[in-house]
């Protein structure tokens, strides 16, 4: 049973972007147009260099944004300001969802590779507001991103997770890696499957396999 195999959780750590809502609100679509531009005017290229700059950071360094600090030394904090002033309207509430996170026992935590005044206005669109005992975002690990080991230290530090006893729920198998080292549990939440030893499970459905936990 699945159940049994997260009997021991009492830490319960979520990505926000694509694994707290559905990726067909395609959120990332918008922070894609707002990062391209935001890369065209710091780094004064055309379009085409932008986005092939966005991407290739992205691979490299986990985050667009690590790239262009390690590389080009742009300033984090007004970056990330104005790549999440994005339109929230795709997102619906989601009370099922809301109600199977409510029932994990123990502590639930938010963290994202954005910020979480970002994550707050994303919680609020679906309705689920309150239900996290705290929100982390990039800034909270000295603008380290997930999956870089480092980060996952400092956040879970602040947070006081015992990897022995957490799971993790997270759209980019990548950012599962490391989780999985710690000792937790892992769950790759996506439409389609990723086979990897560091995934535990699978699911293109939240709030389903929420209550296969409880
Ligand atoms: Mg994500």
């Amino acid at each position: 049973m699945v159940k049994d195999a997260f009997d021991h959780v009492t830490h319960w750590v979520f990505d926000l972007d694509n694994t707290l809502y559905p990726p067909r609100a395609r959120l990332f679509d918008q922070i894609e147009v707002r990062m391209t531009q935001y890369v065209m005017d710091a780094l004064g290229v055309g379009q085409d260099e932008a986005d092939r700059l966005r991407k290739l950071y992205w691979a490299q360094y986990g985050t667009t944004l690590a790239g262009l600090m390690r590389e080009h030394d742009v300033d984090p904090a007004p970056y990330l300001t104005d790549v999440h002033d994005i339109s929230l309207d795709h997102l619906e509430k989601d009370s099922g969802l809301a109600a199977r996170i409510s029932e994990l026992p123990g502590q639930r935590i938010v963290y994202t590779n954005g910020t979480a005044p970002y994550a707050e206005r994303v919680l609020e669109a679906r309705g689920l507001s309150g239900l996290f005992d705290a929100i982390y975002g990039v800034e909270h690990a000295r603008f380290l991103p997930k999956p870089e080991r480092g980060a996952f230290e400092i956040v879970f530090e602040r947070a006081s997770v015992d990897p022995d006893q957490a799971a993790m729920f997270e759209d980019d198998p990548r950012n599962l890696q490391v989780p999985h080292d710690m000792g937790m549990k892992t769950v790759h939440v996506a439409p389609e499957p990723h086979e990897a030893d560091h995934i535990h499970h699978h699911t293109d459905d939240l709030s389903a396999f929420l209550h296969l936990l409880t």
